[in-house]
């Protein structure tokens, strides 16, 4: 998708500050944070949300869930943390590639939105 921020990011073609890489997916730093620690993790493939996922393509959607307590052990977030998508408009999705919201470091609502 070359249209894509997220597949820009991916490839290196605009800066992110990135927390965490391998051959399939990179976690970076939330522009915009709604708590001190927001990540974003990303397939480097173009899958546009979770209505995508399928099982040609889950095992990147399972790593991503592998690498994630790997980074939230690393960013402190030993109370715990949430892990967000959202699918569609109506749920608030603003970037059309598929993206898993780590957030943490502070007490969350118990409202899940
Ligand atoms: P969503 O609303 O679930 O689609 O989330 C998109 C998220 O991407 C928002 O929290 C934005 O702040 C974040 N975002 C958009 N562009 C960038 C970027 N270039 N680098 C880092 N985060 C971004
Ligand atoms: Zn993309």
């Amino acid at each position: 998708m070359s249209d894509c921020v997220f597949c820009k990011i991916a490839k290196g073609e605009i800066p992110s500050d990135k927390v965490y890489e391998d051959d399939k997916i990179i976690a970076f730093k939330d522009l915009n944070p709604m708590a001190p620690v927001h990540i974003l993790f990303i397939p480097k493939e173009h899958i546009a949300n979770a209505s995508e996922i399928t099982a040609e393509n889950s095992s990147v959607i399972a790593h991503i869930f592998e690498t994630i307590p790997k980074i939230a052990k690393e960013q402190g977030l030993d109370s715990g943390y949430r892990v967000i998508t959202n699918c569609g408009e109506e749920a608030g999705q603003t970037v059309f590639h598929l993206h898993f919201h780590l957030i943490g470091g502070r007490c969350l609502s118990t409202q899940m939105a």
